[in-house]
This record gives structure tokens, sequence and C-alpha cells, in this order.
């Protein structure tokens, strides 16, 4: 453990809150402490209110952020009397105490206090840091884990058993607090779940944990429970693996009822502990603390029988429902967590981004296991217990609060030619629609033109079947498959008349325009086929297929052909729930093609000003490269569920088509 305090940066707050970000902050960076929305920190601040009155407030983290970029508008300021008070309280239910913590606020636009604030006002500190340490959690998770603890750490902590986090917790620790906390004391283990540390200064809460979880880090070493080996497994990629993973991304958005994004992770320590003989019993017990069920559900897939998985987790619930206080609706029943001995560790999620926290679990989660495996045995806590907080009303609310999914989340779409003018433009209706999006371009810039876990940029010449091929494969190890293929790659080689058109010319606008589209589409069947919602192609046509102009001949030639591709395609893939539709624009100026100059030049020509050439349509109205992506993206939605085979004009209106 590494204390990265710097007095300098600490200098630099210029108050209690802002110290109370910065040391946050500072925990959220180290992410063997916290994860993904993981732990809370608190400080108590006096404060004058309306009436010249000293009140003492509670800045607490609020729900749905995450300590590493937590700012002070996150932590939430609740009255430090009235949760003093809460907690003297024989019981208080949950839907109560958030009702409390919320009408007890001083500022309305706060964010929903942590439902630790109970037990973060109880503790006489001024600083509070929690954490779900993974240096505590290997050692709580074994047999003799409590005994481990007060070897550790003697006086120095309070010991909790583990209590479902919430009011009881609160009372319980105040209770043990009371009773048990001496002049040493400078924090608390609670079993199963992870460490406070506090102080009076945010110095001093910050140094306590980094030294607290030191200690536990340096038993585990002297235990030889720390470096824990795995043989290194050669990590493994191919087309044929990628169908596999097609597979098991159809099984599992299947048992979800919802497609869902599922990341491979083919890294040689997923693979090995994949592999590890003792799997069925070390990565069968349950999570690490239990707020990470949210994410990764309680027990991974092993192998990739989801129906079995999906019966064994109807069965769990409805052994555990019966004892909940209220009813409680299933949530679906597929897995989040993957392990197989050929594909590693596979992440399911309704968005790449919540695939990559629960590959970041579980990565974490490993690391866990194999300590306490070395230290005698992994035991998590009993399956009752993580059920009450998957299904606790509290934790479903954070899932709640996420809204209506977007409509393409979870699904994955393929976009060529997408550095630039339509295609970039498609990349970003498909983003703004939710689906993960592979962008493949001929120029580097594609790798780097957006961000974010849904995107995916990828150099490719299309012109060769290999560098798809490998393309197509990175593609669907990051997000599970494909979905939708969005066909816009295309070149239009400047005028030449029949006469005048040379072969070589005609064959490598053929080439581009056409064969690789066949290849496309031929290379991505068998993974549109196992779309979840059905496959659906794009193909971004011409005008000049419906009203070829002279001077285009092989351009004409070549977008007509790929027409025709695409209506036997739909033919033929029908049944295979496949739809394939195009579009035809016309005059789309905002592309890297036209510059100023060539716009200026062709509007002389016909003797217009640069606007009327732009809106020369019957409409009188521009088309952008929006407008045509948009349309595009809606083609691939519900709106078009029943549409196969169409051609559709995005043109403004021409009078040669019409
Ligand atoms: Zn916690």
């Amino acid at each position: 453990m590494r204390s990265l305090w710097d007095d300098r940066e600490a200098e630099a707050c210029g108050s209690e809150l802002e110290l109370r970000v910065y040391s946050s902050r500072l925990l959220g960076r180290d992410k063997s402490l916290v994860l993904h929305g993981g732990g809370n920190t608190s400080v108590k601040i006096a404060e004058t209110n309306l009436f010249g009155e000293e009140e003492e407030i509670l800045y607490v983290k609020g729900s749905g952020w995450d300590l590493e970029t937590i700012a002070a508008a996150g932590f939430a300021p609740v009255r430090l009397d009235h949760l003093k008070k809460l907690a003297q309280l024989p019981a208080l239910p949950d839907t109560e105490m958030v009702n409390q913590l919320v009408t007890h606020q001083t500022r309305a636009a706060a964010p929903l206090p942590s439902v630790e604030a109970i037990l973060h006002a109880i503790l006489p500190y001024s600083y509070v840091d929690h954490t779900h340490a993974d240096a505590i959690v290997s050692i709580t998770n074994t047999a003799d884990g409590e005994a481990r603890i007060r070897e550790i750490y003697g006086d120095d902590v309070v010991v909790i058993p583990y209590v479902m986090p919430g009011f009881d917790l609160a009372r319980l620790c105040a209770g043990r607090f009371a009773a048990e906390a001496g002049p040493k004391t400078i924090g608390m283990v609670l079993l199963n779940h992870g460490i406070f540390s506090f102080g009076q200064s945010a110095k001093e809460s910050y140094q306590r944990m980094i030294a607290l979880v030191g200690r536990a880090e340096e038993y585990l070493r002297r235990r030889g429970a720390w470096e824990v080996a795995l043989p290194a497994a050669p990590a493994a990629h191919s087309v044929e693996l990628a169908r596999e993973q097609a597979k098991l991304r159809a099984d599992i958005s299947g048992a979800a009822g919802f497609p869902m994004i599922v990341a491979r992770h083919a890294d040689g320590r997923s693979l090995s502990f994949a592999r590890r003989s003792d799997a069925g019993t070390i990565a069968r017990q349950g999570p690490a603390t239990p707020d990470h069920v949210i994410r990764t559900k309680r027990l991974p897939m092993l192998g990739r029988d989801a129906a079995a998985y999906t019966e064994e987790y109807k069965k769990y619930f409805q052994i555990h429902e019966p004892q909940a206080k209220e009813r409680k609706t299933m949530l679906d029943a597929a897995p989040r967590v993957v392990l197989d001995g050929e594909l590693g560790l596979c992440a399911a999620g309704r968005s790449a981004q919540d695939a990559a926290i629960v590959a970041d679990i579980y990565h974490h989660t490993i690391d866990i296991i194999l300590r306490a495996t070395a230290l005698g045995g992994y035991r998590a806590l009993p399956a009752k217990d993580v059920f009450d907080v998957e299904y606790w009303d509290l934790e479903q609310a954070k899932l709640r609060k996420g809204g209506k999914p977007a409509a393409f989340a979870g699904e994955v779409a393929l976009v060529t030619g997408a550095a630039s003018g339509i295609g970039k433009a498609c990349v970003e209706a498909l983003l703004a629609r939710g689906a993960a999006v592979a962008a493949l371009d001929l120029s580097e810039q594609v790798a780097t033109m957006k961000s974010g876990a849904n995107f995916f940029g990828l150099r490719c010449d299309l012109t060769s079947e290999e560098h798809f091929r490998r393309a197509l494969a990175q593609a669907v190890e990051k997000f599970g498959g494909l979905d939708m293929l969005v066909l816009n790659a295309g070149i239009f080689p400047g005028g030449c008349r029949i006469e005048a058109l040379k072969t070589e010319e005609w064959q490598k606008v053929m080439r581009i325009n056409l064969d690789a589209n066949l290849m496309l589409m031929r290379e991505c069947h068998p993974f549109l086929k196992l779309a979840p919602r059905g496959g659906r192609v794009v193909v971004i046509g011409s005008k000049n297929v419906p009203a070829p102009g002279p001077g285009a001949a092989a351009y004409s030639a070549s977008k007509a052909a790929l027409n025709q591709l695409a209506r036997v395609a739909a033919l033929e893939w029908g049944a295979d729930n496949i739809r394939i539709n195009s579009l035809h624009p016309n005059a789309v100026f905002d592309t890297g093609l036209w510059t100023p100059e060539v716009l200026a030049a062709r509007a002389k020509h016909y003797g217009l000003t640069v606007d009327e050439y732009k809106k020369n349509n019957v409409l009188k109205t521009e088309v952008t490269s929006k407008d045509v992506a948009e349309l595009a993206a809606e083609m691939c939605g519900p709106l078009f569920a029943k549409t196969t085979g169409a051609w559709l004009p995005v043109d403004g209106g021409n009078d040669r088509v019409i």
C-alpha cells in the first residue's frame, strides 16, 4: 500500500470539504481499495444557518458518484444531530431511513446520501473513510477470518460481524464501537464487507486507511498469499473463437430477454483461472463483498450452458424469496461473468461500460479468491445474505435510476468508411442510440475519433479479406457479436466518359464499391444471424442507382450492382431474420470530398450561388450527412422492423428519381 498523499496538493485545498474531495479521490485512484461506486467517505463540518445558529453537517458521499471522480457537489449535506437521533431508534425501515436522509439535507439539489450515512454519523471523528479493500476481503472471506483480523490488528480496530448495510449495521456498529473502542482505535473491520478508518483530519484518516490495509497486505505476504502466480496460458484469438463467443452472447441475451454486450478477456491470467481444476469450487462461493452482486450476480457461469445457469438462478430465487420481508420480482436470470476454458473470462452487461465494470470487478475477485485460497480456503457469505443485497430495495433503486435503456442498448454495429462524412455521422447516430460501434476506416484517425467504452475504431483495408477478418474478430472479441452492419465505404472517382474509361479504373471502383461489400456481407452473415433482435444491414447507395449521371459509369454501375446484391440478400437472408435496406442520398456536401473551393466552382458551373446549389432539389432543402445517418439508424430500429429489400431516397426530392 502506497500513500498518495501530497502535502502541497492538500495545502491548495481551500476548505474542509475540498480536502474531503481530495482524499476521497486518492482512495478512488487505487483500484485495490475501491471499484466502481464502492466505498464511501464523509466529513463533519460546523456551519451557520440562516438564523445565525451553528449546526453540524455531515457531508457524506452521494449515491451515483465514484470516489475517483467525486466533486464537492457529490457530497450530500445532512444535519448531523438528526442522524445521531435516528441511530437511537430501535428500528427504522429502509424506505423511511432514505426518506429521513433526504428530508434532512440542507441542499435541495444534493444527491441521495449513501445508505451508510448513519454509520458515518455515529463515529466521533471529523473524517471517516470506508473501502472494500482487496486485502481485507481476501482475509475475511476465509473460515477463520475473524481470528486473523484480530491477530493482525489487536485493539487497533473494532471487529464487526457481517450485517447487511443500512440501519441495522449502523446500530450494531454504534453499539460495538461504544463498548469496544479504546484510545488506540483507528478503524473498524466489517467481516466479509470492508474496512473503515477515521481521524480528526483528512490526512490522518486517509493515512490510517493506507496503514491498516498495508498491514493486511503484509500479513498476506508473510503467509505467501500475496503474489499468487497462475501458470501463463497463451492468449487465444481467432475467427472460430469469435463465432463461439457470438453463440454464447446469443444464449446469454436469450436468457436475459434483451441484447447484451459480452466482452471477452482472453489474457493469460483469466484463461488459466478459468482452466483451474478447482474452478468449480473456488469460483462458485460468492462475491468478495456483497455489493458486487448487483454487477456480477452471485455466481459466474462455468462453461457455456446458459440454460442450466438460468435454471439454477431461478432455484436460488425460489429458495430465498419466500424469506424476504416483502415480495420480490425476479431479475433477469442471465449470467454476468462467464469462465470458460477456451474463451477465458467473458463479462456481460447492457452496455460496453457495464461489461467493463463487471470485468474489472471480476479481475479483482480472481486475486481475492486466489489469496484466500492460499490462506487455506475462500469462503464467501452464505447465499441468503447475498440474496438480501441483490434484492434489497435500495440496491434495486440504483439500477432503476438508469431509466429506460436506449434503443440499441446492448447491440453492436459495424460501420465502414467511418472516419468522415456519412460514415462518421452513422457512428454518432448509432452511439447516440446506445449501440456499441466498431468503426472501420482506411484512415488511422478512426482509432481516436471518439472515446468511451461503446466505441472501437479500427484501421482496416476492406480490399484485404485477411485484414477485414482480423478486424471483425477483434470487434467481436470486444463486444460479443454483430447486430447491425452499415455498408458505407466507397469511392467516387473523377468524371470520365466510357470511351476513355480504363479497365483498371473500372475494376478499382468495382473492387471497393462492390466486391468488398460482398465479402463484408458474407463474412458478417454468421454473426448477423445470431443477433438477438435479428440482424440489420443498411447499404448507403446513391441517387445514381435510379438516376445515373454521365461521366460516372463505374460509380453508377457499382452502386446499381450493390443495390441488386442487397435485394438478393434480402431474399436469401429473410429466413435468418436479417433485413437489408438501402438508402440513396444525393448532394451531401458536408463531406471531405467537397471543399469550399470545389463547391464554389460547381455552383458557378450551374450559374447558382453556393446556397442555391446546395438546395437544388424539389424541397429546396440541404441534405446533410446527419440526415442520412439518422435515417440509416432508424432503418435498424423498430420503425423499419417489417421492411426489407427497400430502397429509399434521401435527397430532398429529385425530379429524375420521382
Ligand atoms: Zn461498504
